[in-house]
Order: C-alpha cells, then sequence, then structure tokens
C-alpha cells in the first residue's frame, strides 16, 4: 500500500514516517512540508530519526495526492481541508488526525466523505477510544445525579483547547445522557461563576512541559467520585492507529469513517 505523510516534519509527522517505514504492509511513497519549511529536500526517513529512503520532501501536495492510495494528515485545520479536495479530486484516502475544526470546518471535512474515504479520529488510541465507549455508559448509568468533568493536560506547544479528545470524551457523555453537549458544555470559568448548573458537562485544561496527553472524565457526586483515566506515555499509539485505518482503508468504499467503525465498537 502506497502511503504518503503530510506535515512530515511535525510531532505526528515524524512519528508517522517511522510507523510506516517499519511495516511490511505499507511503503512510504512521499512526505511533504509547509512550503515555508526549513526542511524541504531533506530526507524524510533521516529526519523522523529512521533509515535513509530515496526521497525528499516538498511541498507539492498535489503529486503526492496523484501518487498515494492514502494520506495522513496530522497538521492544522486549514491545511487538512485543502488535503480533503485533494483526496476527492484523485480518489485518495485520507486519513485525518489534526484536531481543532470549527462546526463549519468540521461540516466541510464530513462532506468530502461523498467522494473519498475520509477516516477522522480525535484519538487514535486504542484505549481512549475504549474511555470514550466507558464514558457514554457511565454517562447513562449515573445521569445528572453525577456532575461530569473532563480534566485533560498535553505539553506546552499544543495549540487547541480543550483537546479534540476531550470534546469527544464529552461528547460521548452527553450521548450516554441523551443530550447535545454543545447545549451543556461549559467550556472555560473564571471570576464569579456561580454554582455549578445541574446537568452541565465541564472541561478544564492543564498545559505544560512534555506531556503527551492525559484524559480524565470524572462523575462526582455528593459523597463519591467516579474517574475514568487514560495516559498516554508514547506518541507511537497514535502513529500505528493512523496506519492501521490506512490499511483498513482498502477494504472500504467512500465515505466518512472513524476508530468505532474499524474497531467495532459501538
Ligand atoms: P506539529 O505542529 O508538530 O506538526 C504539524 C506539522 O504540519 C508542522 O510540521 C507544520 O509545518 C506542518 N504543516 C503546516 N502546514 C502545512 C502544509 N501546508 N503542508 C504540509 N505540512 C504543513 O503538531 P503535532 O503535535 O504533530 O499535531 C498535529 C495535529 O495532530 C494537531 O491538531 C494535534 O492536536 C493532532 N494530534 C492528533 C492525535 C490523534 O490521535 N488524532 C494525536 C496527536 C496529535
Amino acid at each position: 500500500m502506497k502511503i504518503g505523510i503530510v506535515g512530515c516534519a511535525g510531532r505526528m509527522g515524524q512519528m508517522l514516517i517511522k510507523e510506516v517505514l517499519g511495516n511490511p504492509r505499507a511503503t512510504l511513497i512521499g512526505a511533504t512540508e509547509a512550503p515555508n519549511s526549513t526542511v524541504l529536500g531533506h530526507d524524510p526517513g533521516l529526519l523522523a530519526g529512521g533509515v535513509a529512503t530515496d526521497l525528499k520532501i516538498t511541498e507539492d501536495a498535489k503529486t503526492l495526492f496523484a501518487n498515494a492510495d492514502a494520506v495522513i494528515d496530522f497538521t492544522a485545520p486549514k491545511v487538512t481541508l485543502m488535503h480533503a479536495k485533494l483526496a476527492a479530486d484523485n480518489f485518495t484516502a485520507l486519513i485525518v488526525g489534526t484536531t481543532g475544526f470549527e462546526p463549519d470546518q468540521q461540516t466541510q471535512l464530513e462532506a468530502f466523505g461523498a467522494n473519498a474515504f475520509i477516516f477522522q479520529a480525535a484519538n487514535f488510541s486504542v484505549g481512549v477510544n475504549l474511555l470514550m465507549g466507558l464514558s457514554e455508559q457511565v454517562g447513562s448509568l449515573l445521569g445528572n445525579d453525577y456532575d461530569a468533568e473532563i480534566l485533560e493536560m498535553h505539553h506546552k506547544n499544543k495549540v487547541d483547547a480543550p483537546s479534540g479528545t476531550a470534546l469527544a470524551l464529552g461528547k460521548a457523555v452527553a450521548k450516554g445522557r441523551g443530550v447535545d453537549l454543545d447545549a451543556v458544555s461549559k467550556r472555560v470559568r473564571d471570576g464569579i461563576t456561580g454554582a455549578r448548573t445541574p446537568g452541565d458537562i465541564g472541561f478544564a485544561t492543564l498545559r505544560g512541559g512534555a506531556v503527551i496527553g492525559d484524559h480524565t472524565v470524572m462523575f462526582a457526586a455528593d459523597g463519591e467520585r467516579v474517574e475514568l483515566t487514560h495516559k498516554a506515555s508514547d506518541r507511537t499509539i497514535y502513529s500505528a492507529g493512523a496506519v492501521r485505518a490506512a490499511i483498513w482503508s482498502q477494504s472500504q468504499g467512500n465515505g466518512f469513517f472513524g476508530m468505532r467503525h474499524m474497531l467495532g465498537f459501538n
């Protein structure tokens, strides 16, 4: 399977290059970076700390999409939407790990699923997807008697907040409760906020150091607290999941897919 990586010099881009180079079912056929990047012309394998390839990093996403069976994209929302158009034009599968889409950008991304295989996951780890299923179940079992709060921590360079995973966990709790997250989410608290509104789903964001990704879904009642926690300690959990999705695309048609389709979680 011919796989291309966009944003290959990024934290995740480099992990993805190594993952593809180490997977016997995949061949790396190209890698791109932003037009102003200093790594253009470099070998993506060496840049990622892996083996040398006969490839050079370019800014030419058009050629990459024309040649690849699947492209993996962990960049930024605007960039990913540009790539989704190329995926649809070239019938190339697109695996999206980018987070931070505004609602209208999310709608645009999903619409490309009519003409291409688009797979999006706010988090490619199996453990986090299990946590989502559990959060939905617990949300449904405990209902509004237990206050739901979602706490996340990431490294100091993360640009969006709350994390896409925290929002997806909030959505899972809301789904379990049979409500719409947008109607009950409390994404920021500051100053004299007044008492907590029953039924709210709150978010708290921590940033610092090199933390890869910690998430806790908390259900707090007067006399007890239930906490479901996931801690990522290695970015390979994300890159392995994304390459698995790229390989899985070969057995699928066009459409908009996520982890629950690939893993068979309901
Ligand atoms: P990063 O900033 O290290 O990497 C992004 C890369 O994209 C940079 O190297 C940047 O130069 C490149 N880029 C920007 N414009 C480009 C263009 N036009 N063409 C090609 N490349 C371009 O960020 P990161 O930590 O690797 O995270 C990237 C995204 O992935 C974020 O949205 C993050 O939240 C998300 N993420 C998702 C998961 C998941 O499992 N879904 C896991 C980790 C990170």
